[in-house]
């Protein structure tokens, strides 16, 4: 399966010159919900997740997008899925989702971009022993540091600019602000 061309194909990866919430800029940009939307599309993705992960009781995602890839993943696995939402500090796990101490979990995200995320929904499972990440597209340019293995569907890095030093504001180039 060709992950990268299934994303073109989609209109989901966008060039140009984009704000991210992280205040950084980039050239590049993945617009997820092009696959988040349609759930032809997502198969594929979670297909290959199901393939590259280890048993676990329940699949863990981070709102809004990781929660809609858990939940599939989860289908497929025939386990649990629970949501981890983010509030004004941090992120938790309510919902009364009974994460008990001897299960195993895993934890599945959208994309990967500085990790942010995946820590904050570790730091949120209070409960049980987490033995991975699972991504659907890793589009970090550093692997990040966890004590446990992140698995990806798609390795995709894009480079991040700080606005004082962005070669595409020297170029004069619009700027659209996207989110991620
Ligand atoms: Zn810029």
């Amino acid at each position: 399966m060709d992950y990268e061309k299934l994303l073109r194909d989609a209109g989901a990866l966008l060039n140009g010159h984009f704000l991210l919430t992280s205040g950084l800029h980039s050239g590049q940009y993945i617009e997820k919900f092009r696959i988040l939307e349609n759930p032809k599309l997502l198969k594929p993705f979670i297909e290959k997740m199901d393939d590259l992960i280890p048993d676990v009781n329940w699949v863990v995602g981070p709102t809004l997008g990781g929660a809609i890839i858990a939940f599939e993943l989860a289908r497929v696995r025939g386990v649990k899925s629970a949501y981890s939402e983010r509030t004004d500090n941090g992120r938790v796990i309510r919902r009364g989702f009974d994460i008990k101490e001897g299960d195993t979990i895993i934890i599945a995200d959208d994309i990967l971009t500085t990790g942010g995320s995946i820590r904050d929904t570790q730091d949120s499972i209070k409960k049980g022993r987490i033995l991975g990440a699972v991504i659907m597209i890793d589009r970090s340019v550093e692997s990040m540091d966890v004590d446990f293995p992140v698995y990806s569907v798609l390795r995709y890095p894009i480079e991040n600019y700080d606005p004082s030093d962005c070669p595409l504001c020297k170029e004069g180039i619009p700027i659209t602000r996207r989110g991620g």
